[in-house]
């Protein structure tokens, strides 16, 4: 099956009984059981869910892994898969990435770490120690979108006897399968493309390796962090239209960072090529806020990956826990704005971004006509 085909097909033909399309929503806590000692493989919902089921199960096919575990959000799924760190180990990790995933490891777990341009293998390679881990890497990387070589990093784990965990969010498996390049996990905010209508607040895990994951499935059930049965729901419904969103998301992306390039107000673009995320650093910092205010259709919220564009200022949204100098050191900076761009017509979003920028409150005649670029 292709994975546009196992999208549509997420959650199908779980409901012997009923024969039900859409995968049932099963709200009970507890389960009863057929006789002593026996289980209709369902017990207690913490530990397994027949909806959470279906969504993990769909998560574990669509990233080509052994299991698939989600959870109450992205952080959660983060936070379980470093409980495989003990005490005394070390962890390397992409230095622009999530703020949020600076926080967890810096200011909550105190895990002794080393932050490394994960795009640059020897910088990499410096930075391990024998008590190294776990790698874990966000590609491309959040806000500056740089990529790395997921199967050379791949390689340097597994000759340092560490796991090569990678944050999956931005690209997702339609654009990135990480497992099938030699990493170890998965994770993701399931909140964003997955899901994919600002409506959920999700994570998930997918691992390669059964014994891992049975680890990881024993910490999750310790811990809690579960993603509840009408949240599964919701992520289900999402990936149904992932193939169809991403290729909306990249194709507007592309047009509106040619527009943001050529714009005179606007110094610098970072875009990947692929994916709907991109960010900007406009000339002047009070452009920042004169945009954020004069924006019409695209949204100033922080998150991405739903189908309405949003525009994100990094420095105090979404990486606000990264100290001021380092912040500055890795370039998110007071000009710095991040776009994820939603699947509108994207005539709408540049006619929109340019009155904006140019402190317009009436949109303007649109720079990139359709038919001149193609989707
Ligand atoms: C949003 C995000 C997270 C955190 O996920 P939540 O669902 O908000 O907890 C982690 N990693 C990346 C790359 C994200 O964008």
């Amino acid at each position: 099956m292709k994975l546009a085909t196992a999208l549509v097909h997420a959650g199908t033909r779980r409901d012997p009984t009923t024969g039900a399309v859409a995968v049932p929503i099963y709200h009970s806590a507890t389960y009863q059981h057929p006789a002593l000692g026996q289980s209709t493989g369902y017990d207690y919902s913490r530990t397994k869910n027949p909806t959470r089921a279906a969504l993990e199960d769909a998560l574990a096919g669509l990233e080509g892994g052994s299991r698939g575990l989600a959870f109450s959000s992205g952080m959660a799924a983060l936070h379980c898969a470093l409980q495989l760190l003990g005490p005394e180990d070390h962890l390397v990790l992409t230095e622009d990435l999530y703020g949020g995933t600076f926080r967890l490891v810096d200011k909550l777990l105190h895990i002794p770490h080393t932050f490394v341009d994960t795009t640059r293998l020897d910088a990499v390679r410096a930075a391990l120690r024998p008590n190294t881990k776990a790698l874990l890497v966000e590609s491309p990387t959040n806000p500056l979108m740089k990529t790395a070589d997921l199967s050379a990093l791949a390689d340097v784990a597994r000759k340092a006897g560490a796991l090569l965990i990678v944050d999956n969010t931005f690209n997702t498996p339609f654009l990135q399968r990480p497992l099938e390049l030699g990493a170890d996990i998965v994770v993701h905010s399931a909140t964003k493309y997955l899901a994919g209508h600002n409506d959920v607040v999700a994570g998930a895990l997918v691992v390669k390796d059964a014994a891992v994951g049975e680890r990881l499935a024993f910490v999750q059930n310790g811990i809690g962090a579960i993603l509840g049965p009408q949240d599964s729901y919701l992520v289900i419904r999402g990936l149904k239209t992932l193939a169809l969103r991403m290729e909306r998301h990249q194709s507007n992306a592309r047009e509106v960072a040619a527009f943001l390039s050529s714009h005179p107000q606007v110094e610098r673009v970072y875009y990947p090529g692929t994916g709907g995320m991109l960010s900007f650093d406009v000339t002047d910092a009070a452009l920042v806020p004169q945009v954020l205010a004069a924006v019409r259709i695209c949204l100033f919220a922080e998150s991405l990956g739903g189908v309405e564009t949003l525009i994100t200022f990094p420095a105090t949204q979404t990486h606000a826990d990264i100290p001021v100098a380092r912040r500055e050191q890795l370039g998110i900076t007071d000009r710095l704005l991040r776009l994820s761009v939603g699947i509108e017509d994207c005539h709408d979003i540049i006619s929109d971004l340019a009155q904006a920028l140019e402190g317009r409150s009436q949109p303007v005649e649109l720079r990139h006509p359709t038919a001149a670029h193609g989707s």
